[in-house]
């Protein structure tokens, strides 16, 4: 079973780029504007931090994201990627790069590739001026189609494009209209997510304000379902929650072609290696986190010490919770002996009161030796989650 992980089967590898050209008005995630030294530094250090954990890892999935892996400079990236050529890192069966379509350029998109590159991660949110405008990105539409152009020229033929919906003011027709503009690029994959009121963003602030309305609960739930409809008939197929990805004329079920590898091993529990500031790891059920400061993280390295903030260990049976709960956002739910093999737990035995509660609520089924969640069940996922996650804490 993978919870007795050797770590030189560590085939993941995650990397935060902490720096964003100005910060979005919903964004969460732990990025700030950087000077030019800040992004050497910080290279630098990554690059300690990639020597320190090399030799224990092959990575089959890379991934690098923030922040913006693409506000890097073309030099910056030459001496990343140089580094992983020396630690033997190089190689990935997929390889993503997020991007801002704003930060898109021929040369590093030609550098990323050289190297081994091979999928394109791009938050486009919207294909609306007025939207991207109240959501504080520096995008615009056109902006989307000419990154995007460029990158489909230097032959990246796995693309993601990241759009979202249930934005304050947004109307029904604007998320129709820019999927519709979206599924004309035929993108390889497509994440759509629904926006979240974070609290520390400027859009918080704003609904605390009074400024902005929450996006109505029935609007967001018809426009979640013209998402999945038009998706799918377009020929994507719905793998986890806000995940699509296009299948084969021949595939009929199961997980598309085109998904994402490296997030399907967090769904199903598999170990990691986080680097850079902030970043998670979990490396055999031993979760570690990296300090979210961008200047704490580069002194603990240049003083040659990992720098991470916390690391907990998970009793086995909290690690299948954990595990049981991540598996069942994708539509393929667990495969009752699957999960047994991943974590030596029988998911219907073990955790049968919750099992049968899900069932009776009609979010869940359990059918052929699948348990997985029902398209109601989708909608309630955390939910549904948190019954497994709860027992953790026994
Ligand atoms: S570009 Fe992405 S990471 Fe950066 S502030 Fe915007 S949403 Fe956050």
């Amino acid at each position: 079973m993978i919870y007795t992980i050797n770590q030189k089967t560590v085939d993941s590898l995650y990397v935060h780029v902490p720096f964003c050209a100005r910060k979005c008005d919903y964004c969460a995630f732990y990025s700030e504007p950087p000077t030019r030294d800040e992004m050497d530094r910080y290279v630098r250090a990554l690059i300690i931090e990639l020597e320190m954990v090399a030799s224990d890892m092959q990575p089959k999935t890379v991934f690098f994201g923030g922040g913006t892996p693409s506000i890097l400079s073309f030099s910056q990236w030459t001496q990343i990627l140089k580094a992983f050529e020396r630690l033997n890192l190089l190689g990935a069966e997929e390889w993503t790069v997020e991007c801002n379509p704003a930060t898109v350029s021929e040369e590093k998109a030609r550098l990323l590739a050289d190297y081994g590159v091979n999928r394109i991660s791009m938050g486009v949110q919207s294909l609306d001026e007025s939207i991207l405008a109240k959501l504080g990105r520096i995008h615009n539409r056109s902006m989307v189609f000419k990154s995007y152009d460029l990158l489909r020229r230097i032959g990246f033929s796995n693309i993601n494009l990241d759009l979202m919906f249930a934005i304050p003011g947004q109307s029904l027709e604007q998320w129709n209209r820019s999927l519709d503009e979206i599924l004309v690029l035929q993108p390889e994959h497509i994440a759509c997510y629904e926006l979240i009121y974070e609290e520390d963003t400027v859009i918080f602030e704003q609904l605390q304000q009074g400024v902005i309305e929450e996006t109505d609960e029935d609007l967001a739930a018809i426009m979640y379902e013209d998402m999945i409809r038009k998706l799918d008939h377009s020929g994507y197929r719905q793998y986890e929650i806000a995940n699509f990805a296009g299948v084969r004329r021949n595939q009929h079920q199961g997980i598309p072609e085109m998904a994402c590898g490296h997030n399907i091993n967090y769904w199903r529990g598999g170990s990691y290696y986080g680097v850079g500031p902030s970043a998670s790891g979990n490396i055999g059920g031993v979760r570690t986190r990296n300090s979210a400061n961008t200047e704490r993280y580069c002194l603990s390295l240049e003083k040659g010490e990992r720098p991470l903030e916390w690391t907990e260990e998970l009793s086995l049976r909290a690690r299948a919770g954990e595990t049981a709960a991540f598996g069942l956002r994708m539509s393929v739910g667990w495969s009752l002996d699957l999960f047994y093999q991943l974590t030596g737990f029988r998911l219907e035995t073990e955790w049968k009161t919750e099992v049968e509660e899900l069932i009776g609520l009609g979010w869940a089924e359990l059918e052929g030796g699948v348990f997985r969640l029902t398209m109601l069940g989708i909608r309630f996922a955390d939910a549904a989650a948190e019954r497994f996650i709860m027992l953790d804490a026994e």
